[in-house]
């Protein structure tokens, strides 16, 4: 019969509560060592076919010593099969408690590696009660929590009782119900963490995107999707820099729409828009990615060309001329827009020290095309 003395009080229920399976399993065996005057117990649990180890407490040895003779059982498994002679096993199938007053008299068990453990220690195994950790509700084993060595309190070993036998029948209930509820909690806080993971990566690509997105938005003119004039005045000393570094020529256009107040005139404002669109496409489809494209102010635009002499220049320039002269615009109405550009070409020289200085020189050249007639190409 259990006495008063070996129920658990309730402030002592903590014991079977902890966020840490670890901390949780020592606490489980030092409590149930004190109530059964135990030197020593060990805790497996059921990880698929076997009986892994966990934990280990020895009274008689000093923590450091334990956690020596605990490192090399850290991947330590009794399999679960049939007759091996193990305690812990025949205790985990048959979901009996047994109690062996002395491995050294017994022939069932072999106890080899608690002999080993003496031998190697010099440590007295006598008493072994091994308890099935089992789940009250579903009858299932989920491991096995062992005893050793029963002593009074002036040291001397005893055997296990039948009381200690039924009351740590009882308490491997509760044990078992701690065990699972912190592995399940356990597993519980590793998939919310996984999904808090997945989500904090879908959420900065997105703010990357955005960031991308936004950048694009500064750099680009919102009509054309041409590089804008900041974006030119930003990239200006860069490219003329990356140029001399690599003593490579570099040419630069500018380009206006002939005419344009005509246009806006004859056929209103926003079909003015549409051929500022319309010229757009055409300069990004006739010319090089590394070439740089900008929307420089209303209808007029600059390209520059890295890598580029003026004579292969005038030659790109002339090929945009003779795309935008003949390309025919229609529009909805099915009213057909041709019209033309005029442009000024020029070349950085050594000594330039910025890019607006071919820039200025290209300017003056677009003029002298405007004034010659338009429709042309000045260098
Ligand atoms: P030129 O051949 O000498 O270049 O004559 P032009 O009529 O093209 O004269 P200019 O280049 O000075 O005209 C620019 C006009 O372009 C003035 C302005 O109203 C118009 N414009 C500027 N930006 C826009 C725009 O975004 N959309 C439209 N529809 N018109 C614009
Ligand atoms: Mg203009
Ligand atoms: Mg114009």
């Amino acid at each position: 019969m259990l006495k008063d003395s070996d129920l658990i009080p309730i402030e002592d229920m903590t014991k079977f509560e902890s966020n840490d399976l670890e901390i949780l399993l020592h606490k489980i065996l030092n409590y149930l060592k004190h109530i059964t005057s135990s030197d020593a117990g060990t805790i497996y649990l059921k990880e698929e076919d076997s009986l892994k180890f966990y934990i280990f407490q020895n009274d008689s040895f000093s923590y450091e010593t334990i956690y020596k003779m605990q490192e090399p059982l850290k991947d330590f498994k009794f399999k679960i099969e049939p007759n091996t002679n193990t305690i812990a096993v025949e205790s985990f199938i048959t979901k009996q408690v047994i109690m062996i007053d002395d491995i050294y008299d017994e022939t069932v068990f072999d106890f080899k590696s608690a002999k080993e453990f003496d031998k190697k220690f010099n440590y007295k195994t006598k008493s072994i009660l091994t308890a099935p950790l089992v789940n009250f509700y579903s009858g299932e084993v989920i491991g096995i929590l062992q005893l050793i060595n029963k002593k009074n309190d002036d040291g001397k070993l005893l055997e296990f009782s039948p009381e200690d036998k039924e009351f740590i029948s009882l308490s491997s209930y509760l044990s078992a119900l701690s065990i699972l509820t912190t592995q399940k909690s356990l597993k519980e806080k590793e998939s919310i963490t996984q999904s808090v993971e997945t989500r904090i990566i879908e959420r900065t690509k997105i703010l990357e995107d955005m960031q991308k997105h936004l950048l694009e938005q500064v750099h680009k003119d919102s009509m054309t999707g041409l590089f804008n004039r900041r974006y030119f005045n930003e990239m200006a000393d860069i490219l003329l820099f990356n140029s001399k570094k690599e003593k490579a020529e570099l040419s630069i256009i500018i380009l206006d729409i002939d005419n344009f107040k005509t246009i806006n005139d004859t056929y209103g404002h926003s079909i003015g828009d549409d051929v500022i669109y319309n010229i757009a496409q055409l300069l990004k489809q006739s010319t090089r990615s590394s070439d740089v494209c900008v929307r420089f102010g209303g209808e007029e635009f600059v390209i520059v060309l890295p890598h580029t002499s003026l004579e292969n220049g005038i030659k790109i320039a002339e090929k945009i001329r003779n795309i935008i002269e003949t390309n025919v615009l229609i529009l909805k109405t099915n009213e057909k827009i041709q019209y033309t550009i005029s442009m000024g070409i020029s070349k950085i020289e050594q000594e330039d020290t910025s890019l607006e200085i071919a820039l200025k020189k290209a300017d003056l050249l677009l003029y002298k095309a405007k004034d010659a007639g338009k429709n042309q190409i000045k260098f």
